[in-house]
């Protein structure tokens, strides 16, 4: 499947066939959960026969989150442990996964059990038959609040109307990528992560597979709204510049505009002559032309920033250490435990 990928990134061999990343913020109380469901799910998919790593990603949590993910990787040998150095974001975490997976194919899922790891089997065999990415599109959002649905739903027609790439509605981060998908995401240089947007961009075979989406199962959303919003502008400016083109648009129309009225204006002075009547008009003027410079100041300190951020060239996330599966087995095995201790 990779011969014919060679432009960006060399091949790896892959270690195994399945890799399942799972970035975990302060997930305590889902984790055990998860963890048992996952790995039912993944041992039920015949096609894998076992050959499969998970990779959890642990994003600078505050609360026990690494502590249970030690321990679960001291009894599972399929267990990779990656701790960032700070919280970084559910993006960066994504990327550390996605550079840290060695698997012939991907599988993106969040922890909190609102995507089923009882799919994973369809989208294996999907994969098989070809597909590059498998996106999981939602039909049905349980346990979200109507304004996230509806905020949502505006989000993709905003996004998909000013974007060159089309960004598949209700799709969420869980999905299958091949290898080659995963390599071409590792080499792309922007610390921009929009994912979602990033995901269509590289383009390949993509398939759609629809799900119900479920609540979550334990634990709280990290999304607050103004997170959610900041993500809609980011995704929006990281995938369009269709906004700075509109305030140009905009500013130029009234400048336009306010040309031709002083024009009329002038003419009528000179003609007819005015008095003081004009207070309104100037007033309104003023304000609509300030609101408009202001707001095509704003859409161009939006891009400006990004180049900003891109000019940094700072790394998406720093790992403070991973732990590749079977290394926490090892560490156990290599303690001077008096049992081993007295056999050597
Ligand atoms: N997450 C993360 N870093 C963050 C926020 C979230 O790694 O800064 C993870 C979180 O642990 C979960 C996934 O991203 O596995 C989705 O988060 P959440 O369920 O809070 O998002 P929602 O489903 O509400 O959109
Ligand atoms: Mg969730």
């Amino acid at each position: 499947m990779n011969s014919t990928f060679t432009a960006l990134a060399p091949a790896v061999p892959a270690a195994c066939m399945l890799s399942v990343i799972v970035p975990a913020y302060n997930e305590e109380e889902v984790l055990p959960i998860f963890h048992q469901r996952l790995v039912a799910a993944l041992n039920g998919v015949t096609e894998l026969q076992g050959s499969f790593e998970v990779v959890y990603v642990n994003d600078g949590s505050k609360d026990g989150t690494l502590r249970i993910l030690q321990e679960l990787a001291m009894h599972d040998a399929s267990i990779g442990v990656a701790n960032l150095s700070r919280n970084f974001g559910k993006e960066a975490a994504m990327s550390a996964g996605l550079k840290l997976a060695r698997g012939a194919a991907v599988i993106l899922i969040d922890a909190d059990l609102q995507d089923p790891p009882e799919l994973i089997g369809e989208m294996v065999r999907t994969w098989q038959l070809g597909a590059d990415v498998v996106n999981m599109k939602r039909v049905s959002r349980d346990g979200e609040t109507w304004f996230k649905k509806a905020s949502a739903a505006w989000f993709y027609k905003v996004i998909n109307w000013l974007s060159e790439v089309h960004i598949p509605e209700n799709v969420g981060d869980f999905r299958l990528l091949s290898r080659r998908a995963v390599d071409a995401l590792n080499q792309l240089p922007e610390s921009n992560r929009f994912m979602k947007g990033l995901f269509a961009w590289i383009g390949y075979k993509q398939v759609l597979v629809e799900y119900a989406r479920h609540p979550r199962a334990a634990g709280q959303t990290k999304w607050p709204y103004v997170k959610l919003l900041n993500f809609a502008v980011e995704g929006i400016t990281g995938f369009s510049v269709v906004p700075l083109r509109l305030a140009s648009y905009a500013g130029f129309l009234t400048a336009f505009s306010a040309f031709v009225y002083a024009l009329f204006l002038l003419v009528k002075t000179l003609t007819i002559g005015d008095s003081v009547k004009g207070f309104p008009t100037l007033i309104l003027t003023i304000l609509i032309l300030g609101g408009l410079q202001l707001m095509a100041m704003g859409i161009i300190g939006e891009y400006l920033g990004r180049l900003f951020k891109e000019s940094k060239r700072r790394p998406l996330f720093l790992l403070d250490d991973y732990k590749p599966p079977q290394a926490m087995i090892a560490d156990l095995a290599r303690s001077p435990s008096p049992a081993v201790a007295a056999n050597a």
